[in-house]
C-alpha cells in the first residue's frame, strides 16, 4: 500500500531544517519550509564580510563527522571537503605556548610532569568511550579534577569553564564534555598532527545544495517568514499562522531553539511546556576580524589568563586559506544575558578583543585591522546539566503532528552541523513514523 502524501511545514532553515525537509521530500510529501531570517543557514549561515563570503560564525569540521560525509557524499560535494594540519596554542599567565601535541605538553614548564602524565591518560581514556550513559550523570568539574588532580584542572580548565559558562560552570555533565574532547582528539592524522576540515567555499557550499535539492524534489523555502504560530484543534495540528495569515498543513517540525517553542505553540499542555522551559541556552556575541597579516600560526589558540575575558580565538584562515593572504579571526564572547557584558555594544566587544591580540603577538598593531563586525545569536548554546538525557523532552510532542528538535538533542554531542544533519534525519523519522 503506498504511503499517504502529507503537506509539511518546517520551521527553520538552518541545516537541521533543511535536512528534515529533504527527508520528508524525498519520501514524497508536500514540504514548506519557513524562515525568520532573510538567508538560509542559521548559525551556519555567512555574510558579506566586506567583499568576502564567510560564515557569521567559524566552522570546523572533525574526521568523525560521519553524517556529514554521508551527506555531502550523496550531493556531490565530497571533493569540496578540504583537510589542514592545524595548529594548536595555548596562551596561559602572559606566554604563549604550542599546544596539541605530545611535545607541546613535555615542553609546557607550567605543569609538573605527573599532572601531565594524568592529562595525557584522561584524554586517552576519554578518546576510547563509547558509552556516555554513566558520564550523564557525572558533573563536568568533578570529573576533570578527579583525572587531573587541582593543579591541572586549574591551569587547563578552569578559566575556559568560567569564561564560558559562568554561573553554570559547577553544573555541567561530565559526557557532554568528553564528547568534545573526543571529537578533537580523533581529529588527527597522527599522533603528532592534529587534521581539521573546511568546506571549500565554506558551510554555504553545503547549505545551497541542500536547498538546490529541496527545490528540485518540489518543496518550497519560505524568507523573511516566521512562524508566530503553531495552529491546533483538538489537539492536533491544522496549521502555521505567517505574518497574521493562516496556511494549513497536517504536520510541523520544528528546529528553532526549543526556547522558543512554549511561545510559538501555545497548545501544548503546560507540563510539557514546563519541561521545554527547564532546558537553557546561552547567546554568542562573535567577535570577527580581517587583519592585514597572521597573527599567529595557530587556528585555535585557547586562552587562560587574568587579564583576557575570552576563552579562545580561532584564527580561521590557518584552516582554510580561500581569504588569499587575509588573517582573518574570530572571538566568541560566550554569556548569560545576565552578564553585563551583554549589554555593551558591539563595537566595544570589538575594541576590547582588538586590545587583547598585541598580548598573543606583541608585533601586532591595531593598524593591521582591515575590517570589524560582531554577530550575536540568542540561543546559541545548550546548557546540559547532569541527567540531561533524561531532561530532554521526546521530538513527538502531546499535541498531534508537532514534532521538535534543536541543537539540544545533539546531546551528549556538541554543536555541530553533523549532529544538525544526524539530529534532522531523526527528526524527519519520527516525524514519518508519527
Ligand atoms: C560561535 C559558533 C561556533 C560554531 N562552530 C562550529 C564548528 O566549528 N563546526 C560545526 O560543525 N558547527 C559549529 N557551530 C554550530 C553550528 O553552526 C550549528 O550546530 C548549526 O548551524 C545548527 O543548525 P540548526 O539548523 O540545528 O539550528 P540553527 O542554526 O539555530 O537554525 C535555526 C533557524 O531557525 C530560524 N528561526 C527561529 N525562529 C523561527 C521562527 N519562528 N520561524 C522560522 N524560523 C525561525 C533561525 O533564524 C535559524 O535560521 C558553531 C556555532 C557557533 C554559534
Amino acid at each position: 500500500m503506498s504511503e499517504e502524501k502529507k503537506r509539511y511545514a518546517v520551521v527553520g532553515a538552518g541545516p537541521m531544517g533543511l535536512m528534515a525537509a529533504m527527508e520528508l521530500l524525498e519520501r514524497g510529501h508536500r514540504v514548506d519550509l519557513y524562515e525568520r531570517d532573510d538567508r538560509i543557514g542559521g548559525m551556519s549561515a555567512s555574510f558579506d564580510f566586506d567583499g568576502l563570503e564567510i560564515e557569521r560564525y567559524y566552522h570546523f569540521v572533525c574526521k568523525t563527522d560521519h553524517a556529514l560525509f554521508e551527506l555531502m557524499a550523496s550531493l556531490g560535494l565530497s571533493e569540496r571537503l578540504k583537510w589542514t594540519d592545524t595548529r594548536m596554542g595555548y596562551y596561559y599567565d602572559g606566554a604563549l605556548y604550542d599546544w596539541g601535541t605530545p611535545w607541546a605538553l613535555l615542553a609546557f614548564p607550567k605543569l609538573d610532569p605527573i599532572s601531565k602524565f594524568r592529562y595525557a591518560l584522561h584524554v586517552m581514556a576519554t578518546k576510547n568511550v563509547s558509552d556516555w550513559s554513566a558520564l550523564d550523570r557525572v558533573n563536568a568539574t568533578s570529573w576533570l579534577r578527579r583525572w587531573l588532580g587541582e593543579r591541572g584542572y586549574e591551569v587547563l580548565w578552569r578559566r575556559t569553564f568560567e569564561l564560558k559558562f559562568f554561573e553554570y560552570t559547577e553544573g555541567l555533565s561530565a559526557a557532554w564534555i568528553g564528547t568534545r574532547i573526543k571529537r578533537i582528539a580523533l581529529s588527527r592524522r597522527n599522533l603528532f598532527n592534529e587534521s581539521l576540515g573546511y568546506i571549500e567555499g565554506g558551510s554555504e557550499t553545503l547549505l545551497e545544495a541542500m536547498e538546490r535539492r529541496i527545490l528540485a524534489l518540489g518543496g518550497a523555502i519560505h524568507l523573511r517568514q516566521g512562524i508566530d504560530q503553531v495552529n491546533v484543534d483538538g489537539g492536533r495540528v491544522t496549521g502555521v499562522r505567517v505574518a497574521g495569515v493562516d496556511r494549513d498543513c497536517d504536520a510541523v517540525l520544528s528546529t528553532v531553539p526549543i526556547q522558543y517553542v512554549p511561545a510559538m505553540v501555545p497548545a501544548l499542555p503546560a507540563q510539557f511546556a514546563e519541561r521545554v522551559r527547564k532546558i537553557e541556552n546561552i547567546p554568542v556575541a562573535c567577535v570577527i576580524l580581517k587583519l592585514r597579516q597572521p597573527l599567529s600560526g595557530n587556528f585555535w589558540t585557547n586562552i587562560s589568563d587574568r587579564a583576557i575575558e575570552i576563552p579562545g580565538l580561532i584564527e580561521y584562515s590557518n584552516l582554510n586559506p580561500e581569504s588569499g593572504g587575509i588573517s582573518i579571526v574570530y572571538a566568541p564572547f560566550y554569556m548569560p544575558k545576565t552578564h553585563p557584558k551583554w549589554a555593551s555594544s558591539n563595537d566595544s566587544l570589538i575594541d576590547e578583543v582588538i586590545g587583547y591580540l598585541a598580548a598573543i603577538n606583541p608585533q601586532f598593531r591595531p593598524e593591521w585591522v582591515l575590517a570589524r563586525h560582531c554577530h550575536r545569536y540568542d540561543f546559541a548554546q545548550t546548557i546540559c546539566p547532569p541527567g540531561f538525557q533524561e531532561m530532554l523532552p521526546p521530538m513527538k510532542t502531546p499535541v498531534q503532528g508537532f514534532y521538535m528538535a534543536d541543537t539540544s538533542y545533539y546531546y551528549p554531542e556538541d554543536r555541530s552541523i553533523n549532529e544538525s544533519v544526524a539530529v534532522g534525519r531523526k527528526l524527519a523519522a519520527a516525524a514519518l513514523a508519527g
